[in-house]
């Protein structure tokens, strides 16, 4: 087999679980039956893919990950469209933002178009475990993880990559329901150099306390700024962030420090299809904090795979609260959220060909 060749085995699983009640998914609780595995050398290339059981995985104590961190993810969701058929949102693009990942940490990448269709086959073996109600999806987790088992710092020669699949509820099951965000003015999330472009295990870990500082405190999520001033507004939780300020649709700037978001992507292409005033540009929490006392604030929401557009009611900063849009939900934020999910099903037609059917 040439290096790089992938010709993927398919084993499949004896039995089969009973699936989850629908109604009670939730996220990433449930996993599907089968998953895609395939492994790295530096002798052999990509090697050994397979679809197979869901498993454990048999890992050395050593293996580079537990030690020192080199592990990337993605996520993304398989839909059943109105007329049954099953559709994947923007899926190459995920995987091309995990070899972006892989170049920053070290790790190989992959290659591209033969996953994909090897994810495409296990979303296809796997079909029945797409939820069918509005909102809910099957969600998929490529992830890659350094395997090779040796202490001292340097990369890996060996790594694992897997796809793990599992059905997800509506995130909004009882509509949306605007959040309380603490704008978190102590911990920072990435610096610049750093590796916050990077869909990359550490940035989840280092992002944990602050968050659960914020929801003892009964908030939902943290609003990070740069943390070269603790002034500009980065991300919010592993979400991006806009801003509807004099009817102008405003969101940092992709420069190194927060992740390119596939959905803040679609959010701008859209709103630019609108005729909407879009503005990448540096903002800070100041100019945010003055433009929801003065009024010209209209609207605030979270962009990303999970919840697609959440919408943000309340901000605190140096324990001072400002509500936005009354606590309500804008109505660019629920254009917005109505059409993305509307693509998503294949109810809209698709211009900028974000859909795939895989079948
Ligand atoms: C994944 C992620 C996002 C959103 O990206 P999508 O491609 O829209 O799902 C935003 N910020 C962070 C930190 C993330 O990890």
């Amino acid at each position: 087999m040439l290096k790089n060749e992938l010709d993927v085995r398919l084993k499949k699983a004896v039995t089969l679980k009973e699936k989850p009640d629908q109604d009670k998914l939730g996220f990433g609780q449930y996993f599907t039956d089968h998953m895609l595995t395939m492994k790295w050398s530096r002798a052999k290339g990509w090697h050994d893919a397979e679809i197979g059981p869901y498993a454990d995985f048999q890992v050395d104590p050593a293996a580079m990950v537990f030690h020192y961190g080199q592990a990337i993810f993605e996520g993304l969701k398989a839909y059943r469209g109105a007329d049954g058929a099953i559709l994947m949102y923007r899926p190459k693009d995920n995987l091309k933002r995990l070899n972006r990942s892989a170049v920053r940490m070290c790790m190989p990448r992959i290659p591209v178009d033969k996953v994909m269709q090897a994810m495409k086959g296990l979303v296809y073996l796997e079909r029945d475990w797409i939820p069918e109600s509005e909102g809910a999806a099957l969600y998929l987790r490529p992830t890659m993880v350094a395997t090779e088992a040796a202490l001292g710092l340097r990369p890996s020669e060996e790594y694992l990559f897997f796809i793990i699949m599992s059905p997800v509820g509506a995130y909004y099951a009882e509509g949306f329901n605007p959040t309380k965000i603490y704008v978190e003015d102590t911990y920072v999330r990435a610096v610049p150099g750093g590796v916050g472009e990077a869909k990359t295990a550490g940035n989840y870990a280092a992002s944990v306390k602050a968050l659960t500082e914020a929801q003892h405190k009964g908030f939902t999520q943290v609003l990070w700024l740069d943390a070269l001033e603790h002034k500009y507004i980065e991300e919010v939780g592993t979400s991006n962030i806009f801003f509807v300020i004099n009817d102008e649709l405003i969101t940092p700037p992709l420069g190194g420090t927060i992740l390119a978001g596939i959905t803040r992507d679609s959010v701008l292409q859209l709103a630019r299809d609108w005729d909407v005033e879009v503005a990448e540009r540096r903002i800070t929490i100041d100019e945010v904090i003055a433009a929801a006392k003065d009024g010209s604030l209209s609207e605030a929401f979270g962009a990303g795979t999970a919840a697609v557009i959440s919408p943000v009611g309340e901000l605190c900063y140096k324990g001072e609260t400002v509500s936005i849009n009354e606590g309500k939900t804008g109505a660019l934020s629920q254009k917005l959220f109505d059409a993305i999910q509307s693509l998503q099903r294949g109810l809209l037609p698709d211009p900028h060909n974000w859909r795939i059917r895989v079948a």
